[in-house]
């Protein structure tokens, strides 16, 4: 008797790990411990045998019977559940999963909103490299080593005639120095500065734009620019131009709106003052003109330059910029 319940075990085990579907796992389960298996059959005919036997053998049945159900169990979690039987097939009935579309981030949204404002204006794009020269980044933009404007822009050296660029205000540069006049170029890009807080990143992005041609004024310019914030904050936005100072610029002026959180009103985001400022522009210094090789005596020209971000923060009622960059998938799926 002991012998046989040896081979039971040594076989049920063997067939188990070698059963290769779950119908066939089950068959072997029946055929085991089912009302007429193998093993219910002998622990039923322990009960038939000598009285002296009986605890030995049904203990010896238990044991087997025990490792039978552990071996069945670690078979079914082993097996691939794709192979489980008609009644979990593929249900052709159910919707299919929907898959993740991506979409472009709001700053590039932003991007292509106020790009796209100026192309319908007749300016084409220009793009210029980020790692940039001193020359173009400071000098060529009658910003000399040791102008003090320098310092109004904290910039991020790779030696001392190379860095990140601070503005894409080289891009007007380079561009000039490759087309002669009349021009009317949209500059948009990724800037650095070494700079960082709620309204700051070390990385940001600016729209620069330039039109060069034998006759432009500050009047084209102020029309210029309203049109372009009436496009995008609507046209009963209320503009106004303050004088101000940039080197590359003259004369200049920076351009306020009327605060978009308040209507004027005065709140935190505009400090009270009802206003906000949304970009720096001016007519092209001759300096500027000369460094190119364009003639100032024959040609005007204006330039302007705003933050992509700021815009972006306004058209959206955001007030920390850092959001922008954290890639929290929550925030980025709102626009
Ligand atoms: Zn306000």
């Amino acid at each position: 008797m002991l012998e046989r319940l040896d081979d039971l075990d040594a076989r049920a085990l063997t067939e188990i790990r070698s059963a290769s579907s779950h119908e066939e796992l089950e068959a072997i389960r029946v055929r085991l411990l089912g009302k007429k298996g193998e093993v219910t059959l002998a622990l039923k005919a322990v009960g038939t045998l000598p009285q002296e036997d009986r605890p030995r053998i049904g203990q010896r049945v238990n044991e087997i019977r025990n490792a039978i159900e552990a071996a069945i169990a670690q078979r079914k979690a082993d097996l691939p559940r794709c192979v489980t039987g008609p009644s979990s097939a593929v249900d052709l009935t159910l919707p299919g999963r929907g898959r993740p579309i991506g979409r472009l981030h709001p700053i590039t949204q932003t991007m292509e909103r106020i790009c796209g404002v100026f192309q319908a204006m007749g300016y084409k794009i220009a793009e210029g490299p980020e790692v940039e020269l001193d020359y173009y980044n400071f000098e060529a933009l009658n910003i000399p080593a040791d102008h003090p404007a320098r310092d109004m822009q904290d910039t991020f050296y790779v030696d001392h005639a190379v860095l990140l660029r601070t503005h894409t205000s080289p891009i007007q540069v380079r561009t000039m120095e490759k087309y002669p006049p009349p021009l009317r170029i949209v500059a948009p890009g990724k800037v650095y500065r070494c700079d960082s807080d709620v309204t700051h990143t070390p990385m940001f992005h600016q729209v620069e734009g330039l039109m060069v041609e034998d006759d432009v004024s500050f009047a084209d310019l102020k029309g210029t620019l309203t049109t372009f914030i009436h496009e995008i904050f609507g046209t009963d936005t209320a503009v106004r131009f303050r004088p101000s100072f940039f080197p590359f610029t003259e004369p200049s002026a920076e351009v306020d709106i009327r605060c978009v959180m308040c209507r004027g009103e005065g709140c935190r985001v505009c400090s009270g003052t009802g206003w906000l400022e949304v970009l720096g522009a001016g007519m092209v210094h001759p300096a500027v003109f000369r460094h190119v090789g364009y003639d100032p005596e024959h040609v005007a020209g204006f330039a302007f330059g705003l933050g992509v971000e700021r815009i972006a923060m306004l058209t959206y009622g955001i007030d920390d910029i850092r959001l922008f960059y954290e890639n929290d998938l929550r925030f980025l799926k709102m626009f």
